[in-house]
């Protein structure tokens, strides 16, 4: 047999096959991890649906290539939805349905087909249908998962929380009669936890929901991955995965905050690779630079908020009335069904200290000087992006773990307030004010900028993220068993 010099050096390197979930919160995170194994030698094979590499593509900024390295490729299955919005949110219920349905088989031929066999899978929890092709065709799988490991701590909890009974709700009022309430206090490593504070998904009645069967069933696997990679630091969570790690036989390698962690790659033309589905409005930078320091709300509730357009509007006077500048991001769609619409008598009012784009580069507007606090739903990506950019926040949890980072942004790191499910003008002022120039304001500015620190030290030589990308990355060139 002749191998080309192409296959001989492919040959060499160990084959890493990334997958996300194919959501935003999911895919940035992947794809950092996926340049940082890169970085360390490995050969990359990067999996996105075909409905994302589409946008992706769409969206990419001039400069920026997909195709870039010929040891980083990107290969595309078929989610198996039908053909919708090119530039909107896929329906999580839809997409998990249809991923549980189609994409087994499509995975397992995907992974036969590749020229150089995959050495190990990094797959995201979410994505359970991996398990089966890892199996069945005898690669290692070593789990992602890609947001809080109190997110995660509560989700492994679903299950017992059925067999306690206490979830699903006997019936819908349970979600507004105060039963949420419910102290749950039995889950090691996590205190002062109420069901509110769960992942959403378990508001139900339904035991046979698509999504908490979709995510029963994910949980179920991760005790036979052969890693758990989590994209968290050991300051911030440290009793949560203290208490995780005694759940498992497997090593949990805690490599966050990957924006952080990422920063340090060598040049290498892959960095210009986003990972962004929407264009970014880089003109908001420019604004941001005519601002004056923490003088700035910045609003942005992420990839998949909706809210109703009454919602939209409460917010938005709530923003206007707290008299500081502000800059809002709003989807195309994220308001639930329609356009957004806002008061005229509002957009003359906010002339000069409010922009309104739709969509930003983050990660860089959370780290201008110019902004004072982050109103957010609480996504965490965006949750580690405000602590990287030492930014106390204000949150409106929407949906998933959301409420759980919220719990813990609140309540253990104090960097945080909640605004109340329903959103009202008035409460919007107050707050905003307390989180740019109250008392609170300032302790949270206090922690958040602490924790910042200790971010940073966990992503420098040495640090604990750090030794632990280290340590992933030689044993997964050792070979997972
Ligand atoms: N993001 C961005 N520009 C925007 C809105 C979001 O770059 O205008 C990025 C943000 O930096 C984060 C991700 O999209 O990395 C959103 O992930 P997160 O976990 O915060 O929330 P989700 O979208 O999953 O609800």
């Amino acid at each position: 047999l002749i191998y080309s010099m192409e296959e001989k050096k492919m040959k060499k390197k160990p084959h890493a096959v990334c997958i996300p979930f194919p959501a935003q919160g999911h895919i940035t995170p992947m794809l950092k991890l996926a340049k940082l194994l890169h970085s360390h030698g490995f050969y990359i094979t990067f999996i996105n649906t075909e409905y994302n590499h589409k946008r992706l593509l769409k969206s990419r900024l001039p400069s920026s290539s997909l195709e870039l390295s010929e040891d980083f490729i990107f290969e595309t299955i078929p989610d198996g939805l039908p053909p919708s919005d090119e530039d909107g949110t896929q329906d999580i219920p839809s997409l998990c349905e249809s991923l549980a349905l189609n994409c087994s088989s499509l995975f397992k031929d995907l992974l036969s087909r590749l020229s150089s066999p995959a050495t190990f899978i990094i797959s995201d929890v979410f994505m359970g249908f991996t398990s089966e092709a890892a199996v069945d065709l005898g690669i290692p799988l070593a789990l992602f998962w890609s947001a809080s490991a109190c997110g995660l701590m509560a989700y492994l909890h679903y299950k017992h929380l059925i067999q306690k009974a206490l979830v699903p709700l006997k019936d819908e009022s349970d979600v507004s009669n105060g039963y949420l309430e419910t102290k749950v206090e039995w889950i090691a490593g996590m205190k002062n936890m109420r069901l509110k504070d769960f992942p959403t998904f378990i508001r139900t009645t339904d035991i046979n929901e698509i999504v908490l069967n979709y995510i029963l069933n994910d949980m179920e696997r991760v005790a036979s991955a052969s890693a758990l990679i989590i994209n968290t630091f050991n300051d911030l969570e440290r009793q949560v995965l203290s208490a995780m790690s005694s759940m498992f036989t497997f090593p949990i390698y805690t490599i966050g905050p990957l924006c952080l962690l990422a920063r340090q790659l060598p040049k290498n033309p892959l960095n210009s690779i986003g990972s962004n589905l929407w264009k970014e409005d880089m003109s908001c930078m420019e604004w941001l630079d005519g601002k004056e320091a923490s003088s700035v709300v910045y609003v942005n509730f992420g990839s998949v908020t909706v809210m109703t357009n009454k919602q939209l509007v409460e917010f938005a006077w709530g923003l206007a009335d707290s008299g500081h500048d502000f800059l809002w991001v709003i989807r195309t769609d994220l308001v639930r069904g329609e356009s957004a619409v806002l008061p005229q008598e509002f957009m003359e009012k906010i002339h000069g200290r409010g922009m309104l784009t739709g969509w930003c580069p983050q990660e860089q507007v959370l780290m201008h000087p110019a902004i004072g606090g982050f109103l957010t739903h609480g996504g965490w990506n965006s949750t580690l992006e405000s602590i990287c950019g030492g930014v106390p926040m204000l949150c409106w949890p929407f949906f998933a773990e959301q409420q759980t980072n919220c719990r813990y942004m609140c309540s253990e790191w104090g960097i945080g307030m909640e605004i109340d499910n329903n959103v009202e003008k008035g409460e919007v002022q107050r707050l905003i004010k307390e989180l740019m120039v109250g008392e609170k304001g300032k302790e949270m500015k206090k922690k958040v900028v602490e924790l910042k620190e200790f971010a940073v030290k966990a992503c420098e030589a040495g640090g604990l993220s750090c030794l632990d990308m280290e340590k992933l990355v030689s044993d997964l060139m050792s070979g997972l068993d």
